[in-house]
């Protein structure tokens, strides 16, 4: 569910009119909803109830300020994979021991930044970067807290570009080497063990892969244990899918996964954190573009929107479906047209949908991407030139801009000339 809908004829963004937004900022543009981030948030806390928790935001999927500190605000952690992440995590207010540090490359200085800021736990994802962080922790006097991500050999079933949890990926640490890898942990005094962590893939549309990987990570708990390690708290990742075509979809909830987490790894009394990303922002955001042409070609129809792949990369890279919807709602019983929805980039990826059936269209009229929120705009570029498109945030009946769109004479002058052309 989210806070988009029609009323008398008009797409709303909660209370706003969307059209009100696109004419104070222009188009293209995101807008997110406040309450539909939080609703999300809170779903995933309360699927936990049955166990000490932390829901951790994966702020790769959207990491604005403005939204971050919606989430920090409803009692969010995050989960950070670049000293980046780390320092807009800090910076929207989130407290490093609210902080899960991932990532498969973590550089000697993110480790120093984080350590000397706070962490609550790095998620170690292989034996060099154990050695180097507990180097970096003895250098400091300090000891990382740690989990070691374990690779679970699970197929998650998605897109092969966003599947983590097979051997063949680059991600954690193969379970078959984890006893080992536990035990070689134990002896270093920079670091100090305190769980396991596991993630298996994006858009996962099933609970019977993550529950595949779940039960395994409760047999390595009472492995582990059994070799003398103190196990008390489970990372399991996030990945939970979203919707994207709302006629046809409808992945598990976030109360069918809570329930899956109970059953499978209840009895252990361990504390448990999740990750999710996308099933938070996915659905709470939109990406609102204008019609600039409607484009007779020879087989087809073409619509020319002023937003392209650059501004929301998902359909070209992931061959992502997202529902376009127009911003004025349509008679009933209008038919449909049936167009190519491109950008104006100079790539024929750029292609949004093909032969999409949606309602006659002209050129000036608003068209909105839906389940734009998770990695859309923190995946944007200026290919092309394009200045990256502003972020709105919406609030009952309040909007604001939280990321502008920056002039073209401020992208120009991102570049500089060496002297010798000057
Ligand atoms: C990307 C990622 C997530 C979030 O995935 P979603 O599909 O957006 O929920 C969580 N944890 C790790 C380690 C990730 O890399």
């Amino acid at each position: 569910m989210d806070h988009f809908t029609y009323r008398g004829g008009a797409l709303f963004a909660e209370d706003v009119p969307v059209a009100e937004i696109a004419a104070a900022v222009g188009t293209p543009f995101y807008v997110y909803s406040t309450a539909t981030l939080t609703r999300h948030f809170q779903l995933f806390d309360d699927a936990l109830a049955f166990a000490d928790h932390l829901v951790c935001f994966a702020m790769k999927s959207l990491s604005n300020q403005a939204v971050l500190r919606v989430l920090a605000q409803a009692g969010a952690g995050m989960d950070v994979v670049s000293a980046g992440e780390y320092l807009r995590a800090k910076a929207a207010g989130v407290p490093g021991d609210k902080i899960v540090f991932s990532g498969v490359g973590k550089t000697a200085d993110e480790m120093r930044l984080a350590l000397e800021g706070g962490i609550r736990q790095f998620n170690v994802e292989s034996e060099p970067e154990m050695i180097a962080l507990d180097a970096v922790a003895q250098s400091l006097g300090l000891v990382a807290p740690i989990t070691l991500r374990i690779n679970p050999d699970v197929d998650a079933k998605t897109h092969a570009k966003i599947a983590t949890g097979k051997s063949e990926n680059k991600f954690g640490i193969p379970i078959s080497r984890a006893r080992d890898v536990y035990a070689l942990a134990a002896t270093l005094r920079g670091l100090k063990v305190v769980g396991i962590d596991v993630h298996i893939g994006s858009q996962l549309t099933e609970l019977a892969p993550f529950e595949a990987a779940y039960a395994k990570v409760a047999e390595l708990t009472e492995t582990l244990r059994a070799d003398g390690h103190e196990i008390t708290r489970l990372d399991l990742g996030g990945g939970l899918g979203i919707p994207y075509a709302r006629s046809n979809e409808a992945p598990p909830l976030p109360s069918d996964y809570g329930a899956m987490i109970e059953r499978t790894l209840g009895h252990l009394g361990c504390e448990i954190e999740i990750e999710p990303g996308r099933l938070i922002s996915g659905n709470a955001g939109l990406m609102v573009s204008k019609v600039i042409y409607v484009k007779s070609g020879e087989d087809r129809d073409f619509l020319i929107l002023d937003g392209a792949m650059n501004d929301l990369i998902r359909p070209a890279m992931y061959d992502a479906w997202h529902d376009i919807v127009p911003v004025v709602e349509p008679a009933p019983g209008t038919a449909t047209a049936r167009y190519d929805i491109v950008g104006p980039v100079c790539e024929s990826g750029d292609t949004f949908a093909k032969g999409r059936e949606i309602p006659p269209m002209v050129a000036g009229d608003l068209v909105a991407f839906r389940s734009a929120g998770a990695y859309g705009a923190v995946m944007a570029s200026e290919y092309n030139s394009r200045p990256l498109i502003p972020e709105v945030l919406v609030h009952g009946d309040q909007f604001a801009v939280i990321r502008k769109r920056p002039s073209y004479e401020e992208m120009i002058a991102r570049d500089s000339l060496p002297e010798w052309l000057e």
